[in-house]
């Protein structure tokens, strides 16, 4: 059995605007904004934030077929979901699989900031988005 995860890597957050909700998370709150990168395979743009040991993730959807531009239209803007930061996420994955555990993705796929990750379907974690994220 792996090690228990010990750390959630990041909050994920959709936004319809980047450029209108981070002065609330720099200006207002004062954090450090570390970046913005361009996820193409998601459609999204992505804008990372230091809080503390943590990190927020502020997912804004680049095109209507984007998975976070469905979220919006569903739901609106907010919490979208956690990401447990893991170590060997194949070997993560397989054992949560063989747990009856269902993931949206059947193999780690690259994901902002240089990471792999999958995620795990609400269905089997009582309606919480998880994400897992390995740092290389
Ligand atoms: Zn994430």
């Amino acid at each position: 059995m792996n090690e228990a995860p010990h750390k959630v890597d990041h909050i994920g957050i959709a936004v319809k605007s980047l450029e209108e909700h981070l002065p609330f998370y720099t200006q207002v709150l004062g954090l450090k904004h570390l970046g913005t990168e361009h996820v193409e395979s998601q459609h999204v743009n992505v804008a990372f934030l230091q809080i503390g040991e943590t990190k927020l993730e502020l997912l804004e959807p680049t095109r209507s077929e984007s998975a976070i531009a469905a979220f919006i239209d569903k739901k609106g803007e907010g919490v979208h979901h956690v990401a447990i930061g893991v170590t060997d996420i194949s070997s993560r994955l397989q054992e949560l699989k063989e747990n009856g555990i269902r993931t949206l993705q059947d193999q780690p796929v690259p994901g902002a900031g240089g990471a792999e990750v999958a995620f795990l379907h609400p269905k089997s974690t009582g309606r919480v988005l998880y994400e897992l994220c390995e740092k290389k």
